[in-house]
């Protein structure tokens, strides 16, 4: 495995790959198995003959709170073990001056999808995700890239860019992985007091229970309810959002549907922890 910390190296250890396809998993560090995973997917999806790029890059434009930005976990040494077990040929690791000119005076807006959720009570968090991956696309020229369906809001913004801007890159929705009690594996999960670590998985129950609810028929304003009701009576936690919204276009529905998804974002203590269930019913 190699290592890049500047766009210099980056492109000079690229350029033997070129012509080749080269799967891009960008990651802001703190690896767990979630990343692990798609990693993994994309040593399969490149296969012997091509290229598994990954950066790990803790992205500062796509933090809404200075807080969340100085707390968050970094484990540099350990990532790149990870990403060596799981067979990435090129780590990409720049610094943020590195990344971003000073006097930088581009922006990305996508307008539609990223007005809800977490676009909501997030201000300006997806124009800085869609900022990055753009510059990394740029920088990597990837034939495909990977990113896992725990954060499908950003998953739908980045398909939506893909396909408004004509790049040609195929992108890829990876499963969620999660602890055995059910709890999404999430790089802040380590900042949770013990009592909210043991009360998260609740998330996941709830979510599932709506699930069934959905199935059996239920009103859409009940299974909100319901969920938001059950993550509250945990002491120290209020829910952000808990909707259920087009898959596609993240608006909320109001009557079945083709195929939905509930997400909810709540705050355990600090912590902000983020779930979603895709849901189907004809
Ligand atoms: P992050 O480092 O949080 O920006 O995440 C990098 C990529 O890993 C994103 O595409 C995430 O959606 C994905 N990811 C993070 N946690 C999980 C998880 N528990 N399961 C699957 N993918 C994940």
């Amino acid at each position: 495995m190699q290592t890049a910390h500047t766009k210099e190296e980056l492109r000079s250890l690229l350029a033997p790959h070129r012509g080749s396809r080269i799967v891009l998993v960008p990651t802001m560090g703190a690896l767990h198995a979630g990343h692990a995973s798609l990693l993994t997917q994309a040593r399969e999806l490149a296969g012997e003959t091509g290229t598994v790029v990954a950066s790990v890059f803790l992205n500062p434009v796509q933090f809404d709170n200075a807080g969340d930005l100085a707390t968050y976990p970094k484990t540099p040494m350990q990532d790149l073990e990870t990403c060596d077990k799981c067979g990435v040929d090129i780590v990409f690791m720049p610094s943020a001056d590195t990344m971003y000119c000073s006097d930088r005076s581009i922006t990305m807006e996508e307008t539609h999808l990223s007005t809800v959720l977490c676009g909501a009570s997030r201000p300006g968090h997806f124009a800085g995700v869609c900022l990055v991956v753009n510059k990394l696309f740029n920088l990597v020229q990837p034939t495909d890239a990977i990113f896992g369906k725990k954060d499908y809001q950003q998953l739908a913004i980045l398909r939506r860019m893909v396909r408004d801007l004509d790049m040609p890159i195929t992108l890829h929705g990876a499963e969620i992985v999660r602890e055995d009690d059910g709890l999404a594996l999430s790089s802040r999960n380590v900042r949770l007091t013990p009592e909210h670590r043991a009360a998260a998985p609740a998330i996941r129950r709830s979510l599932l229970a709506a699930g069934k609810a959905y199935g059996e028929g239920a009103s859409i304003a009940d299974i909100c309810s319901q969920v938001r009701a059950e993550l509250e009576s945990i002491p120290g936690v209020r829910c952000d959002y808990v909707e259920l919204v087009d898959a596609v276009t993240l608006h909320e529905v109001t009557a079945p549907h083709r195929l939905a998804l509930l997400a909810v974002a709540a705050w355990f203590g600090d912590v902000r922890l983020i779930d979603n269930i895709e849901l189907s019913r004809s």
